[in-house]
């Protein structure tokens, strides 16, 4: 995932102080190694997931730890991506009883 331009953007800032204030400064993720305060903004379905990335719901306070950890990403369920698929044994003849 690159460096989004529209981080750039004034926009953004304004966003993303609106959320900062909304949640208090607050981390709203919480993970192992949080500080607590929040100075970032997550983004809660990444970006790259499809994320709507100004719509506010969509938006939650983060501490610089919590936002560089990326932690709550993998709890988020639009993240998890699922394991493959069991191989199959490959097909062969039904295994039959034999009474000798
Ligand atoms: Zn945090």
């Amino acid at each position: 995932m690159g460096y989004d331009q529209r981080l750039g953007q004034g926009a953004w800032k304004n966003l993303r102080r609106f959320i900062l204030d909304r949640d208090r400064w607050l981390c709203q993720i919480r993970g192992p190694k949080c500080t607590g305060g929040a100075t970032c903004v997550d983004h809660i379905v990444s970006r790259v997931d499809g994320g709507d990335f100004y719509n506010p719901q969509n938006l939650r306070a983060a501490c610089r730890a919590c936002n560089a950890a990326g932690g709550a990403k993998l709890t988020n369920r639009k993240r998890w991506r699922a394991p493959p698929p069991p191989v199959e044994a490959p097909a062969g003849p039904e295994p039959v009883f034999r009474i000798f």
